[in-house]
């Protein structure tokens, strides 16, 4: 096939592929977000995009479903040009993509959210249309804390501390960045942002009273050592994490 990605198929050649054993669709659940003074609002968008590309083709038998590319990021919004859709908006919309992909002949629907404010929601919600269509497998992984984890294990390779990797625009998004469309980036801008402890009381200041109450430039983590070559495995190495958390879950 010359494509995975359905956006870029017909209908004819979608129906054959699903008959010819492509019974599962996978979709990235991304945001349109501030992600610092140098790196552009579509961050998280394209690197779910580019992420679940890389695991329908490491899976064989998957086609990949266009890309939610706006998410639930209240937190953002003091900065412009973060667009944040409600829980409730996410969780329809999740709902809407499980209704018109289960009409088709999928067998193994999957939601691989790249963003820390997707995750609630779509365990939520992945519950309820579970129970709808309790014939497919209906799969999102909502792990944050593994997910974050992974991702620190993998800078810890690099020497990148933990708190450099950062939350939100940190080494290991700047260096994603640089690999995948180093045009967007704005490295003369490269600064460091909170530092500190980030534990679960400041992780709730943040969600309930945004990021400003931390960084007023929107930034956790350090991109100042950020570079191509990292962000390369760091893709790598999250789309294998990722493909054995799929493995398991469905
Ligand atoms: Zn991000």
């Amino acid at each position: 096939m010359k494509t995975i990605r359905m956006d870029e198929m017909n209908w004819v050649d979608i129906k054959q592929a699903i008959k010819d054993g492509f019974k599962t669709v996978i979709i990235g659940v991304g945001s349109t977000e501030q992600h610092g003074p140098y790196l552009p609002t579509q961050t998280d968008a394209l690197i779910a995009d580019v992420m679940v590309n890389l695991i329908a083709q490491k899976l064989e038998n998957a086609l990949q479903a266009q890309t939610i590319r706006v998410g639930c990021s209240d937190h953002h919004l003091p900065f412009p040009g973060t667009i944040s859709l409600k829980k409730a908006t996410l969780k329809a919309i999740i709902r809407d993509y499980v209704e018109s992909l289960q009409r088709h002949g999928f067998e193994n629907i999957i939601f691989i959210p790249s963003h820390g404010g997707n995750f609630n929601p779509i365990k939520e919600v992945i519950e309820e249309v579970q129970e709808k269509y309790p014939n497919i497998k209906i799969f999102g992984f909502t792990d944050l804390m593994a997910f974050v984890e992974a991702g620190d294990k993998i800078a810890a390779e690099f020497n990148i501390t933990k708190e450099e990797a950062g939350a939100h625009a940190g080494e290991v998004e700047t260096s994603q960045m640089l690999t995948l469309a180093e045009n967007l980036v704005e490295k003369v801008r490269f600064q460091p942002g909170y530092l500190g402890v980030l534990g679960e009381e400041e992780i709730e200041m943040v969600f309930k009273k945004g990021m400003p109450s931390l960084t007023d430039i929107g930034v956790i983590g350090d991109p100042t050592k950020a570079s191509k070559e990292h962000g390369k495995i760091y893709i790598e190495k999250m789309v294998e994490f990722l493909l054995d958390e799929i493995k398991k879950g469905i």
